[in-house]
């Protein structure tokens, strides 16, 4: 175990904080807009493997377009490498903190790493992920699936943004080739894990007044249509006890399934979407649907909760005489992150002095991803307000240092760990 070995330089950490909220930065304040495979993107990854050729770390990029720099520290460098690092790209008029927050800690860790002159069992690689929040393709996580192995090639292809431009053709314009994502993969035998710094995104952390979290989890999410097939037929002329309103059907499955929810713990439900056919006030409309985001750590309750929402949406279909059906379309599953590290993070937390405690993350992330195939864990900081993808994400420059002291820390006593992890 380290025992505070490491200096981070506050002002570097600062001042590249805020060298990275100057690129894709919308002019007229509304946050950022470093969507995947732009510009922004591009030169925001430019812009990090320029800052850790500085650092003395040689950087490497794969077919993903994820951005990647090492640092030996002595150790072997056939050795596979411990990762720390978050990802670049923004959501529309998203903030500066997430993801952007993770990658400049690295760099600050992987410095004072550097500096230490401590000789490593292990080496460090900063990295950058490409296209994690997935807004313009719906490819989100895009950049660490690739290195998992864990990419659906049929959605890659047929992916477009509302401008129907292709993945491909996007992707192309940073140099890119889709079907090269396969070969992403093969570098994965490098990596001996992932530690990922992040904003908490949500209020837990601030309202209980604690500067650190060790994640435990990463929620498992399932999206899932349902619809209801009523008779479309007039408003005004149709017999009450004739009509079969798929929206009435749909909004008591809203009503009912959210009641259910709310009494079930570690489960979370959205009803965020719905589609009406054919949407007008004076047709009883015959086709409903609603999209539902399902989450927990647990896949045992998703399952659950999957059977629940088909048998109130049978149910209240069944009530008007009608059909309700229901098909999963995007399913991530949950991810425990690696419990030798959570307790490293907690013992580096306390020879810190920072208070920590141990939370599931309810948002998706590489970590996610990366934690089912190697050892990965991630660390919060407080998010202002439980506010996060919008302008006014903010997370304080205690929260900066707090959460690149840990960073660096943990990643420490593990690069110095001999042995199996
Ligand atoms: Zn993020």
């Amino acid at each position: 175990m380290s025992s505070l070995r490491l200096g981070i330089d506050q002002a570097y950490l600062k001042d590249t904080f805020d060298q990275l909220a100057e690129i894709g930065r919308d002019p007229d304040g509304r946050g950022y807009q470093r969507l995947a495979w732009t510009e922004a993107e591009r030169e925001a990854h430019r812009w990090f493997r320029s800052k850790a050729v500085q650092l003395g770390f040689s950087t490497w990029t794969d077919h993903a377009g994820n951005s990647f720099a090492d640092f030996t520290g002595g150790a072997d460098p056939s050795i596979p490498a411990l990762a720390i690092g978050s990802h670049l790209d923004t959501v529309p008029y998203g903030g500066a903190f997430d993801g952007g927050l993770g990658v400049v800690a690295a760099l600050a860790a992987g410095k004072a790493i550097r500096e230490s002159g401590l000789t490593l069992a292990r080496p460090l690689r900063l990295a950058a992920f490409t296209d994690e929040e997935g807004p313009r393709f719906g490819t989100g996580l895009l950049g660490s699936k690739a290195l998992a192995g864990a990419l659906d090639m049929d959605l890659i292809r047929n992916a477009r943004d509302s401008t129907n431009i292709s993945l491909n053709s996007a992707m192309a314009t940073s140099a890119c080739d889709l079907e090269s994502l396969p070969l992403v993969q093969q570098s994965l035998k490098r990596f001996a894990g992932y530690l990922e710094l992040h904003i908490e995104q949500g209020p837990r952390l601030e309202r209980s007044n604690t500067r650190t979290g060790a994640v435990t989890a990463v929620t498992g999410i399932r999206q899932i249509s349902v619809y209801f097939h009523g008779k479309t037929n007039h408003a005004g002329t149709t017999p009450k006890p004739e009509r079969k309103n798929a929206l009435r059907a749909a909004s008591e499955t809203i009503v009912r399934f959210s009641d259910w929810v709310d009494q079930t713990d570690n489960l979370v439900a959205n009803p965020g979407k719905i589609l009406v056919h054919p949407n007008a006030a004076n047709v009883v409309p015959g086709e409903a649907q609603i999209d539902w985001d399902m989450r927990s750590p647990d896949s045992a309750l998703l399952d659950q909760a999957y059977a629940k929402l088909a048998e109130y949406a049978e149910n209240a279909a069944a009530s008007m005489s009608m059909q309700a059906t229901h098909q999963l379309f995007h399913d991530v599953p949950p991810c425990p992150l690696f419990s030798p590290w959570i307790q490293i993070t907690e013992q580096c937390a306390h020879e810190l002095d920072l208070s920590i405690t141990r939370l599931v993350s309810w948002a998706g992330h590489d970590a996610g991803v990366l934690g089912l195939v190697i050892p990965s864990a991630m660390i919060f900081v407080p998010s202002r307000d439980g506010i996060s993808h919008a302008p006014e994400e903010f997370s304080d420059d205690a929260a900066l240092v707090d959460g690149t002291q840990l960073l660096g820390e943990t990643a420490l006593s593990i690069l110095l760990k001999e042995g199996p992890l």
